[in-house]
């Protein structure tokens, strides 16, 4: 399935400018690049915990896609802490709480894909997903062209989440 981006309709509602992207060393895992990043915005970081951070995923299946990443570079979750283990659901907990904020969805998917053969994109560095769902999400594009039409900016979703993030406990 392809999917086309489609920024001019959230300029179009929030008349929000573009914004330069992060210059990636290529070398290094994304998640440990970021957690060393200094500018959260450029990074699309949302939160900084004690052991696991939150961040936007750059290829959101719907506007509002997080990822709970450790920072420990580790691909499975027996190989964190248990106090890690117990933050990342508190993030996930916080998440959920912040995507019903801003989204309102009607459902949600939470998880994990420990390893490629689970469906992983990147499989060294553990990471759970959360997104939001709503029951006409499966649209036209979708169901006809194999297709997924993402109308809103990741600058303008790091925004909302952000604050929303700050605001609720
Ligand atoms: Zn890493």
């Amino acid at each position: 399935m392809e999917t086309i981006f489609a920024p001019w309709r959230g300029e179009y509602i929030n008349g929000i400018g573009n914004h330069a992207k992060n210059p990636d060393n290529p070398q290094e895992c994304v998640f440990c690049s970021a957690i060393k990043a200094t500018d959260d915005f450029e990074r699309y970081i949302i939160y900084r915990g004690i052991n696991a951070f939150v961040i936007l995923n750059l290829y959101p299946y719907n506007n509002g896609h997080m990822l709970i990443i450790p920072y420990n570079h580790v691909s499975d979750l027996s190989q964190l802490n248990t106090e890690t283990h117990h933050e990342m659901m508190d993030l996930i907990v916080k998440a959920q709480k912040v995507l019903q904020d801003v989204y309102h969805p009607h459902g949600m998917n939470i998880g994990a894909n420990i390893g490629t053969a689970a469906g992983a994109g990147i499989d060294q560095h553990l990471h759970f997903h959360i997104l939001p769902r709503w029951t006409a999400d499966v649209n036209f594009m979708t169901t006809i062209g194999q297709t997924r039409v993402i109308p809103e900016k990741l600058d303008e979703t790091w925004k909302k989440i952000r604050a929303s993030w700050q605001k609720i406990d």
